[in-house]
């Protein structure tokens, strides 16, 4: 007869479990019967083995796994003659689906809005959303885990909830747990402060589909990596699907500890890139209509999209802020309207500097009228401040000396020139003029 299994998963257990459960708890048993699929363990009566069922199922189960593979189980029978009822749900037969809710299991809170049909497919994240699909069709067995990696406001979250709502839609009953990494650790903490963790092991091991998000949030607390790494190994043997979101590819996870790093790495990898100008505009036209039931132009949406650089985020914003001054003003949205109503938000390249407004600026500064510092007067008062403004015109503009002479009521570009120079000479040993003009264009900015 081959040896026991029995010393090496007490000693497992030993390693896992706290010291005074696994003295309470584990000490006592014994072995009834063993084979080639089972082992038996007596315990000193039903009540006991009702405890340990409740309280240490899953560590066994993870245990005996890692040892024997995921087929091979452990049963706890009772010492006393009268058999025990197996309570139901907790049954050592593998259920996939249905099995109810163990108290205080993580809350799923998918949002309903995040779904395949409201996110926009193109080339930068069309294999992301092609292999999340493939996931939601085929838990568990088509990609395990699906990790999907990229920055910020790409659409990571989104994907995994349409996974979540799409697997809660077709199987009805299968345990869907959505989950920030941060939500991992504050229950971890909790459990840990409160002496739960044979209630939190149980809570995250009996999931059919556990969605994390931003799992980069576990960087460098190396606890909650040990639990999620365990926690892991636990629903992937039992071919549960785990999908992860990430801002990184697991290589370039430099806090994340190599072992996970690795068992993350060993499913599919999927990134999603910035989005090019016609996926933005095609998420702007459908978000406009699925959310306001409005059909935005291409131009208008054409020059949205051209404002944000990659965060899908910043797009709707830009796009809510349209449509509200468009709904409140009861004014058409078109393209002119579009750009009045994204005045005061944009980046300062698409509100180029006017020789107007510095014109504006720097005679209120000196408490001159604009007619008076274009006048051809040539009194100090005026002439000081025109020059600044001159000057200011040269730096912040794309204007020539001529271009600006015109301005100032005809002044030969020769003048213009002069009044550059003479204030780049003042500002050199000046400090205070210096600090004028620093405020000057800090105040056209
Ligand atoms: P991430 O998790 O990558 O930071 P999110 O999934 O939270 O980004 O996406 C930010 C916002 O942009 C969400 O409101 C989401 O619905 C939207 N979004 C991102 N990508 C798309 C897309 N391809 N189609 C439709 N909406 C998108
Ligand atoms: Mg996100």
């Amino acid at each position: 007869m081959p040896s026991s299994v029995w010393p090496t998963l007490r000693r497992q257990l030993r390693a896992d479990l706290p010291a005074e459960d696994f003295r309470t708890w584990f000490h006592p048993l014994r072995v009834a019967s063993e084979d080639a699929e089972h082992l038996v363990l007596e315990a000193p009566n039903s009540r006991f083995v009702e405890a340990l069922e409740e309280g240490f199922r899953p560590i066994v189960d993870w245990a005996i796994a890692d040892l024997k593979g995921p087929t091979y189980q452990v049963l706890f029978k009772s010492g006393e003659t009268r058999t025990r009822v197996e309570t139901p749900g907790r049954s050592s037969r593998k259920k996939s689906v249905g099995s109810p809710e163990p108290e205080g299991a993580p809350s799923s809170s998918l949002n309903p809005q995040y779904r395949f049909d409201s996110f926009v497919v193109g080339n930068s994240n069309r294999f992301a959303s092609a292999a999340s699909q493939a996931v939601a069709e085929k838990p568990g067995i088509a990609y395990n885990p699906l990790f999907l990696y990229g920055g910020v406001g790409l659409g990571k979250t989104h994907l995994l909830h349409a996974i979540g709502n799409r697997l809660k839609r077709a199987i009805p009953g299968t345990r869907v747990v959505y989950l920030a990494a941060e939500d991992f650790v504050n229950d971890l903490i909790t459990s840990i402060r409160f002496e739960r963790m044979p209630a939190f092991r149980e809570r995250y091991r009996t999931i059919d589909v556990l969605l994390v998000d931003d799992i980069q949030f576990l960087a460098k607390k190396e606890r909650s990596q040990e639990e999620f790494f365990h926690t892991f190994n636990v629903l992937y043997t039992r071919q549960k699907q785990i999908i992860v979101t990430s801002d990184a590819q697991p290589r370039d996870m430099a806090d994340i500890e190599e072992r996970l790093r690795s068992r993350f790495g060993s499913g599919l990898l999927a990134d999603i890139q910035a989005p090019d100008l016609e996926t933005k505009v095609a998420i702007l036209q459908r978000k406009a209509r699925q959310q306001q039931g409005l059909d935005l132009d291409t131009d208008v949406a054409m020059f949205i999209a051209r404002q944000v650089h990659s965060n899908v985020r910043e797009l709707e914003g830009l796009l809510n802020r349209v449509t509200a001054f468009a709904s409140l003003s009861g004014v058409p949205l078109d393209l002119e309207f579009a750009k009045e109503a994204l005045r005061d938000v944009l980046p300062d390249q698409d509100r180029p500097v006017s020789a107007a407004q510095i014109i504006k600026m720097v005679a209120h500064h000196y408490g001159l009228k604009v007619r008076e510092i274009k006048s051809k007067s040539n009194s100090r008062q005026i002439t000081y401040p025109r020059q600044i403004a001159m000057y200011l015109c040269k730096r912040l503009t794309e204007m020539s000396y001529p271009e600006i002479g015109r301005v100032f009521n005809g002044k030969h570009h020769s003048t213009v020139m002069y009044s550059v120079e003479q204030i780049e000479r003042r500002r050199a040993d000046d400090e205070r003029l210096a600090a004028q003009l620093e405020r000057f264009t800090r105040q056209l900015g």
